[in-house]
């Protein structure tokens, strides 16, 4: 995962067969939406690519419905080597249409093309290897002999890994013997509509599966007060998260969430400065930053301070933003507008109130939503943009002197998702990564996934663990949060 691989990408949306307009997927089958539609449109162009049904709270109904009928006749019944052979087909169906689901999230989301045919998609085939392999041994996690299914899971996903967090969703639900309904995020339906096709090109019975794009305040909501939902399971901002927790406390609902993060990569001047500054960069742009355990929080040692700054922006000064499609763009487009706008009015409280700022000096495409790559030197603690999650691609640089001054600084915010350290010294690095306070810290890198792995936060960043044995927890009644 470096911004350095040039190998020949499917940047061609000619590999697309879309359709002009999408249904719902319920039931094994497509059906209009009552809910109304929108319309969804390439981030890096603003044109239209397809015309989405939207599901109220009467298709969230038949959705449940068809999931609670399929897990009582058919998946809950049947053995898990069996459940396991179809999550393989997907699995391989996945990676045979690796290039046009690649396209697809590339048009959607307007992250780069190199970013979803070499990360994102080869992700979630891995997801659904992963947890194929898991659907026969769950006595293996851990969690007791006969560990048993929950029954239906509700699936609320963001915008920013479409399909991968899908993936990381439904592969350990399946595995684990639920079914699901699934909701994607406004912005980004797309390629979650193109799995369901992959679910019917697998076999996968009726029901199983069902993905219902909507309103978060509408589809959503109703997903989560639903009385025949047995789990849900959550990605996005900690301010809806909250409100879910608080709308199913005192129900039997499982919940899982995963919130946002101001993550810190703290760089100790014995590190190994192009490593690291390459790791930092690749930390805060990565898919433009919209990645919720992104290092947004660079803390460096005083002394190494201007070398790093130098360094960094030395390097930013040659990534390339533009076309997603293209295979030499490093920097896409910004999800929305919406998104742009937030980023845009979090960016421009760190000049007001004392920050240095420096910019990447590169043209912006006349359409779509582009903000350039931006970094604020001369931080505190006390700056917005050290405290607020950005969610683009914007980087805050705060110094420390002691290793216990920048333990203390990675500690000091409500969040709790990621961090990285880069040191040399290995005593240095055990003590300092022991002592933060968040549920992945990358040693001498970044950003790093896999599906063995668990994945998830302390604090406001959320409860519960994606990825891995720990994953099947979630989704098995004797284990995981609430
Ligand atoms: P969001 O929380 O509004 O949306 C995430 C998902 O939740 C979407 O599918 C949305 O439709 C749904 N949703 C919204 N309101 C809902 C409700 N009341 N009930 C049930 N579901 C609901 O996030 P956003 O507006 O897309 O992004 C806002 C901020 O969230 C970002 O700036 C970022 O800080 C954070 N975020 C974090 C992650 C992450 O991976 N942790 C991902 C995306 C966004």
């Amino acid at each position: 995962m470096t911004f350095r691989d040039y190998a020949p990408a499917p940047e061609s949306t000619a590999i697309l067969k879309l359709q002009k307009s999408y249904g719902l997927f319920i039931d094994g089958a497509w059906s209009d939406g009552h809910g109304g539609s929108m319309t969804t449109i390439s981030p890096a162009t603003e044109k239209p690519i397809a015309e989405i049904a939207l599901a109220d709270a009467a298709d969230v109904n038949r959705a449940v419905a068809a999931a609670r009928k399929s897990y009582d006749t058919v998946w809950s019944k049947m053995g898990g080597a069996e459940r396991g052979k179809y999550l393989f087909r997907i699995a391989r169906l996945i990676q045979e249409r690796a290039r046009e689901f690649a396209v697809a999230e590339t048009l959607d989301n307007g992250k780069p093309i190199r970013e979803t045919r070499d990360i994102d998609i080869p992700l979630v085939a891995a997801w659904f290897f992963h947890y194929a392999g898991w659907a026969d041994k769950l006595e293996f996690a851990g969690l007791g002999p006969k560990p048993s299914s929950l029954g239906v899971a509700g699936q609320i996903i963001p915008w920013n890994f479409p399909l991968l967090m899908l993936a990381w969703k439904v592969a350990p639900a399946l595995a684990a013997g639920n079914t699901v309904v699934l909701k994607p995020a406004e912005t980004t339906p797309l390629t979650a509509l193109l799995f369901a096709d992959v679910c019917q090109q697998a076999g996968l019975p009726a029901g199983v599966v069902n993905i219902i794009p909507g309103l978060g305040g509408v589809a959503g909501q109703a997903l989560v007060e639903h009385s025949g939902i047995n789990k849900i399971a959550f990605t996005g901002s900690t301010a809806v998260g909250r409100g879910i927790a608080r709308t199913l406390a005192g129900t039997d609902t499982r919940l899982t969430l995963e919130l946002g993060g101001k993550g810190a990569n703290i760089i100790f001047d014995d590190a190994a400065m192009d490593e690291a500054v390459e790791g930092i960069i690749n930390g805060i742009f990565f898919n433009q930053g919209h990645v919720c355990c992104a290092g947004s929080r660079l803390l460096v040692q005083e002394n190494v301070q201007d070398e790093v700054v130098e360094k960094l922006t030395r390097r930013l000064s040659t990534l390339r933003l533009g076309d997603p499609l293209d295979k030499n763009t490093d920097i896409g487009a910004i999800n929305s507008r919406a998104q742009l706008d937030r980023i845009t009015a979090i960016a421009a409280t760190g000049e007001a109130e004392g920050a240095d700022r420096w910019t990447l000096d590169c043209e912006i495409p006349k359409a779509g939503f582009w903000f350039r790559p931006t970094i604020f030197t001369n931080v505190t603690t006390s700056h917005t943009v050290a405290k607020d999650e950005i969610f683009g691609p914007v980087l805050s640089v705060l110094s420390f002197r002691t290793p216990d001054e920048a333990i203390a600084k990675a500690n000091n915010t409500p969040y709790g998702l990621s961090a990285g350290v880069w040191t040399n010294n290995a005593s240095r690095m055990l003590r300092v990564v022991d002592s933060l306070r968040a549920g992945v810290v990358w040693a001498n890198t970044f950003n790093q996934f896999d599906p063995t792995s668990p994945f998830g936060g302390y604090k406001e960043s959320g409860y519960g663990r994606e990825g891995g044995r720990h994953g099947l927890a979630a989704y098995l009644a004797s284990g995981g949060a609430r």
